[in-house]
């Protein structure tokens, strides 16, 4: 085993020739833990038996997920008809009755058939043609805007739909986004009024109780998820599904694009939410980075993270940053996005982060985020999509050649089309990654999740377990004592226990 680790350490050694090593220790390899790298690499050039193989491969959790961007298009569609709404003729955006002459009532999808697939079309990459008219970029970012009043109703069956599909996957945590109370929050904030000294402004928004309403109707709201979701999989019958008891929590999503009053009051609200509720784990920032206001702000949205997130502790970060390419954005604003996120707003997770190697002194900073342990989530798919950047040009290699950990994510695998599986497939395919680093991958996409409780493993990217299951076969089915309590109180440990038990039943 000595002999075997020190193998490792020499080849990692060789690959970041001239660089601070900087990966840690990783479980011991075993004789079924080879074979299961063997087969892997006796599918690599086969695509539909890699898929295969991939999908029962366990991959963790998904850390990056935007629940309306999460859910498959067929439902959204099926929703606007069961809602009774209608469809813009020329831009294909949903709204609310009565329809217009502009408008088709949404239930024309049921029998005309070119408008159900020009609405697919319109609301996801379906069909899309990247040497069109369109770019990438602007396709999928303006998809948003034409289903999101399909979504209004119907959060807790796009819940359960998402988490269904996770479990399916092999997946054993989901962590998605969510806004809440858009208008009662744009309300506070245009009333408050921007204050450069964030302290003002915040005790501003909460004077009065006002702030305190937003989040009783949030949680509210989250009742409301919860219910109509145990409703969509018979949660507490006996025809309860499995997903019923996933592990699954929110991340508050903060729209950028918009007045900084109401940026921070919606930064407030999921702070807030993540202190007094625990289906809400953390806050990032959404919506394109390059957007005009997004990028005059984004070093005041950075300080206002920095300032909220020292007030409540028990509310995580993550955000996105680095969701650039040259093309998109001035030359001065793809320098410092991500370096900010880690330094001012104190990031734990980076969301992309393909811009990396545009930033100033971008090796120092991968060598900063490693010792840090900021994740990076990785969502392959939609970084092609979206970004045109896949195989040698994305930087997922070059984070790793740092030590800096990786977690694949779907980001919005409803407007992709896709799934997790393809973004492990993508992995194997254009990034060369081993049996090895997809468990690795597989592992810190769970380790670095907000969930509550403490870890299985010794410490963050070190998955060696901890002492009170040092003891026990890993994944086993009796764990001794002190690890079987360890998994009762921690419901970290419990998914990284679950996903450990698929492992040995894969390898074996
Ligand atoms: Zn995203």
């Amino acid at each position: 085993m000595l002999i075997r680790r020190a193998m490792l350490f020499a080849v990692c050694a060789t690959v970041v020739a001239g660089l601070t090593m900087a990966v840690p220790a990783v479980a011991a390899p075993s004789s079924a833990e080879d074979r299961a790298s063997a087969r892997l690499d006796a599918l690599r050039a086969g695509p539909d038996g890699l898929a295969e193989f991939l999908r029962a491969f366990p991959k963790g959790g998904d850390l990056h997920n935007h629940l309306s961007g999460a859910v498959s298009t067929e439902s959204l569609i099926r929703y606007s008809v069961a809602d009774g709404l209608c469809i813009d003729k020329a831009t294909l955006t949903a709204s609310a009755p009565p329809c217009t002459a502009t408008q088709r009532p949404a239930s024309d999808t049921n029998t005309d058939k070119a408008f159900y697939s020009a609405v697919l079309r319109a609301w996801s990459m379906e069909g899309f043609d990247p040497n069109g008219p369109e770019s990438g970029h602007d396709h999928f970012f303006a998809t948003f805007g034409k289903f999101v009043a399909a979504t209004d109703r119907h959060k807790g069956d796009m819940l359960a739909e998402v988490a269904d599909i996770a479990r399916r996957q092999n997946q054993f945590y989901l962590e998605t986004l969510i806004s809440r109370q858009g208008s009662a929050v744009r309300a506070l904030a245009t009333k408050t009024g921007f204050d450069a000294d964030f302290a003002v402004m915040r005790r501003k928004m909460l004077d009065g109780g006002a702030m305190a309403k937003i989040v009783t109707a949030a949680q509210a709201d989250t009742d409301a998820d919860y219910a109509q979701f145990d409703a969509a999989l018979k949660c507490g019958t006996p025809a309860a599904s499995r997903t019923c008891v996933f592990p699954k929590r929110y991340d508050y999503q903060v729209g950028r694009a918009t007045d900084p009053e109401v940026v921070f009051a919606h930064l407030l609200l999921g702070f807030e939410l993540g202190q007094v509720d625990g289906r809400y784990v953390g806050v990032n920032l959404v919506q394109p980075e390059g957007d005009p206001i997004a990028l005059r702000d984004y070093h005041l949205h950075m300080t206002m993270v920095g300032f909220l997130r020292k007030l409540y502790p028990k509310t995580r970060v993550t955000l996105h940053a680095g969701e650039l390419t040259p093309e998109l954005v001035p030359p001065a604003d793809i320098l410092f996005h991500i370096r900010e996120a880690v330094e001012i707003a104190g990031a734990e997770r980076i969301g992309h982060g393909v811009a990396v190697r545009h930033e100033t002194n971008a090796a120092q900073l991968a060598r900063e985020m490693a010792d840090r342990h900021v994740l990076v989530e990785t969502p392959l798919t939609s970084n092609a999509q979206i970004l045109g950047v896949s195989g040698p040009e994305h930087p997922m290699r070059w984070y790793q050649r740092f030590g800096v950990p990786i977690g694949l994510a779907t980001d919005d695998a409803g407007v992709s089309r896709s799934d997790i599986t393809a973004d492990y497939v993508r992995a194997v395919t254009e990034q060369h990654q081993t049996y090895r680093q997809l468990k690795r991958i597989s592992r810190a996409s769970l380790d670095h999740g907000f969930i509550q409780g403490a870890s299985l493993w010794r410490g963050p990217d070190d998955f060696r377990p901890v002492a009170a299951c040092a003891g026990s076969v890993l994944g086993g089915a009796n764990p001794g004592q002190r690890c079987k309590q360890l998994l009762h109180d921690s419901p970290k440990a419990a998914a990284e226990w679950a996903q450990e038990a698929a492992f040995r039943a894969l390898e074996s």
